[in-house]
């Protein structure tokens, strides 16, 4: 969907650090069994950009796709926490980055300065644990045009399955199972569209009964009012986060406790 006007962020150094206060600064609610997320999708929130301090109890953000990266990096600075995203249908190619054993991030061998903002975890195709929780990421949506971050049902299905086994050697290592499933589209029937651009994946059926995780949370369809509906699949909660959302969710958790719907906006 077409991105409003990036409200007016300020220069990079110049933004007040918003921190938990009180108890909430000495021990993060993920030491307590619950994290509180901020999930962006979509929209720039002007709410968000005006008064950051509305999600200051948040300790870890959760991008769904097709939001400036300029728009993550003023929030992860603001809020001083993790940022972990996939990427959208109208965001860059963010695939080929991998870090050496120095470091150095690389891409077709060569050093490489990645698109999105210094410290945020691309988690497209990818295992990320921040904050207590264990993000498996899958972004793009269903091929309707040229463009990076578009597949075919085919294609994703593949990603997915390699999304899981990396899910499997995670779990295997160290047997903790993914928290939350973020995807930029939504699986096939279950909150998407009717329309060739917005239609969900197959593949995200499968990918979720393997899975298993509390929480499924996506983008990319416009919130009319059968889409801001949270829906399930199996025994996980999914929900459109067009906008953006608090939730709290407990790490290896069956179920995403007690959601607090954020701003939303209808359009
Ligand atoms: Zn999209």
């Amino acid at each position: 969907m077409p991105l409003p006007e990036l409200p007016q962020i300020p220069p990079p150094g110049t933004l007040p650090r918003i921190r938990p206060c009180g108890n909430a600064a000495a021990h993060p609610a993920y030491d307590r069994g619950v994290v509180r997320v901020l999930a962006v999708s979509d929209e720039v929130d002007e709410g968000l950009c005006a008064d950051p301090g509305v999600a200051r109890e948040a300790e870890l953000i959760l991008a769904c796709g097709d939001l400036p990266f300029d728009y993550l990096d003023y929030l992860m600075n603001a809020l001083d926490v993790p940022l972990v995203f996939v990427p959208g249908n109208h965001d860059p190619d963010v695939s080929g980055y991998r870090a050496s054993r120095t470091g150095l991030i690389l891409r077709a061998g060569l050093p490489a300065s990645p698109p999105w903002p210094d410290g945020a975890g691309n988690a497209d195709c990818q295992i990320v644990d921040a904050a207590g929780l264990r993000v498996a990421g899958l972004g793009g949506c269903r091929r309707y045009r040229e463009g990076p971050n578009q597949y075919t049902d085919r294609q994703q299905a593949r990603r997915a399955r390699v999304l899981s086994r990396r899910a499997g050697r995670h779990k295997r290592r160290d047997g903790k199972g993914v928290d939350v499933l973020l995807t930029h589209a939504p699986p096939k029937g279950v909150g998407d569209g009717d329309d060739a651009p917005h239609q969900g994946f197959t593949a995200l059926h499968s990918l979720v009964a393997r899975l298993q995780p509390a929480l499924l949370l996506h983008g990319h369809v416009p919130a009319y009012d059968a889409a801001t509906q949270d829906h399930r699949l199996g025994s996980t909660a999914v929900r459109n986060v067009i906008g953006r959302h608090l939730l709290d969710v407990e790490p290896g958790g069956r179920a995403a406790s007690q959601t607090h719907p954020g701003q939303r906006h209808a359009r």
